[in-house]
Order: structure tokens, then C-alpha cells, then sequence
């Protein structure tokens, strides 16, 4: 998957965040350039990101959208969705329109269960409504979408919850992932990664959960070994079976008790980040 960051600002500051795009230089957003890079990208996936993306505006998401669509390519746009009922809606249904042309889908981080937690998460008050609005908005106009969950110290509790309140609020999802935090940028510290022992219990039930009510369920970022039961819906069993080329190889390695580990040839082990902070896993 190719990974374009097509503005440095977001709207939100995350405790997790682990961009440091704050000193990155924000160069004027050029869709052709960017159309150029799609298309001659070897990836079939093509990651929209940022900062958030929709502070752009929904032209220039819709011009990249097309573009994948063109050229044969997924797009994923990926977003905290906060801004989506600002994009008016004539836009909105084209962006829709083409990010399913190309076989794409948007990829929401929502990583709290109410407006409290949503708060703590992202620091920024009274956002949470303006993103499930958003959502909503995706939905009703025919978006295939992900919602992902990043698991941290301070919300791994609710990943359970999370779940209830997604068949609760947000029915028409059907495609969830938790994904535990990296410990880079501001979360490069114990404050923000919980230990795997310590979140996996809820992890476990969050996923059991999602298989008990249908949801598409998975997990990144966290050893099968903590996963009990749920180990295949860990996203790097694919990549590490089929040998194949990815971030997930610089990031990750085994520690000792991997050796006797019967996972060993399907897990990609922890990642070096959380190494770094806990020393083992
Ligand atoms: S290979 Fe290592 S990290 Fe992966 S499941 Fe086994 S013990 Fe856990």
C-alpha cells in the first residue's frame, strides 16, 4: 500500500498521535501531482491520510478519488470524520460515489464509545456528535466503511463498550479494528501504552462481541499470544504467511519466548516501539 499524507494540519491533537507532522512543512496541495503519484504507484492500495485529510475540502478529495478510480487503484481515505457535515452534500455523494468506484473504503479513527472519552482522546470539546453526524452522512449515502479503534491506556476498558455502542448508534457498520497504539511521538511513553497483558482481556471481548453479532473484526499491532481464542483476526498473519513485503517487517521482531512459540511462522512478534518502553512482552 502506498501511504500519501496530503496535509500536515488536523483538527484534533490525539494523545496517541504518533505523526510529527506539526514540523512538517505544508506545501500547497496539488491534486495533479498527487494524481501523478497514484497513478504510477506499484500499490494497489492507495492510503489517503494527513493531518485530516477533510480540512482540504471534498474537491480535492473527490479529484484523488477519481484518479484511483482511473487508474485502478483502492483508494482509503482515512479520517476522524469530524468535518464530514461541512462538505456540502452534491460533493459529499460524488466523493462517495467515486471512492467505491474504486473499490475503496474511509477509514474512521473513532477511538472512544461517548463524548467523554472522545475528549480525553482527541483534546478537542464537544467533537464527538459532529462525528458520528459524519458518519451517519457516509452511510446513508453508500460508504463502505472501517471504523478503527486505536487502543491506549486510556480508553482499552471501553473497547467492549465501543462495540455495543457501534451496534447501538451506528448500525449500518459492519467492519471494526483495534489496533493498539504504536509508541512513537507523543505516545512513546507508559502513560499512553498500556501493557498487551493488562488491555488484552478487553480486546478479547470486543472481538468476541463483533463475532457474535457479525461485525468484520480485526486487530493490529498486538501479538497472537494475547489474543487468545481471536489470534486469527491479527492483520499480519496474511503478510507473515505469504512471506510478503511490508512496514510490518521493519516495525516488528520476535523476542525470546517467540522461539518455542507455536505462532511463530504466522506472527510478526511485537513491535520494536513497545519494546523499547517494556523491554519484553
Ligand atoms: S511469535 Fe512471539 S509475539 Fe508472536 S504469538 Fe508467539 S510469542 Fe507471541
Amino acid at each position: 500500500m502506498a501511504l500519501l499524507r496530503i496535509i500536515h494540519k488536523c483538527n484534533q491533537g490525539c494523545v496517541f498521535c504518533s505523526y510529527p507532522g506539526k514540523n512538517a512543512k505544508n506545501k500547497k496541495h496539488d491534486s495533479n501531482l498527487y494524481c501523478r503519484e497514484i497513478a504510477s504507484s506499484k500499490d494497489n492500495l492507495i492510503q489517503i491520510s494527513g493531518g485530516e485529510p477533510f480540512l482540504l475540502g471534498g474537491m480535492h478529495l473527490l479529484k484523488l478519488a477519481l484518479c484511483a478510480a482511473k487508474n485502478n487503484k483502492k483508494i482509503e481515505i482515512q479520517t476522524n470524520a469530524s468535518l464530514i457535515k461541512n462538505t456540502p452534500l452534491n460533493v459529499l455523494k460524488k466523493l462517495i460515489k467515486a471512492v467505491n468506484l474504486s473499490g475503496g473504503y474511509f477509514n474512521i479513527n473513532l477511538s472512544a464509545a461517548d463524548k467523554a472519552m472522545d475528549e480525553k482522546i482527541s483534546g478537542i470539546q464537544n467533537i464527538f456528535l459532529n462525528k458520528i453526524k459524519g458518519i451517519k452522512l457516509l452511510l446513508k449515502f453508500g460508504a463502505d466503511i472501517r471504523l478503527t479503534y486505536v487502543i491506549c491506556r486510556l480508553n482499552y476498558r471501553q473497547a467492549p463498550e465501543f462495540v455495543k455502542f457501534t451496534l447501538k448508534r451506528l448500525p449500518g457498520i459492519k467492519w471494526l479494528q483495534f489496533s493498539f497504539v504504536k509508541a512513537m511521538g507523543k505516545a512513546l511513553t507508559k502513560k499512553i501504552v498500556p501493557k498487551y497483558l493488562t488491555a488484552s482481556k478487553y480486546i478479547i471481548k470486543a472481538a468476541s462481541l463483533c463475532a457474535k453479532n457479525k461485525i468484520k473484526c480485526e486487530i493490529d499491532h498486538i501479538p497472537l499470544c494475547m489474543l487468545g481464542a481471536y489470534y486469527y483476526l491479527n492483520v499480519d498473519i496474511g503478510k507473515v504467511a505469504g512471506n510478503k513485503e511490508g512496514l510490518y517487517r521493519k516495525e516488528k521482531t520476535y523476542v525470546k519466548r517467540c522461539l518455542k512459540c507455536k505462532y511463530v511462522n504466522i506472527c510478526s512478534g511485537p513491535r520494536k516501539d513497545y519494546l523499547k518502553i517494556y523491554g519484553d512482552i
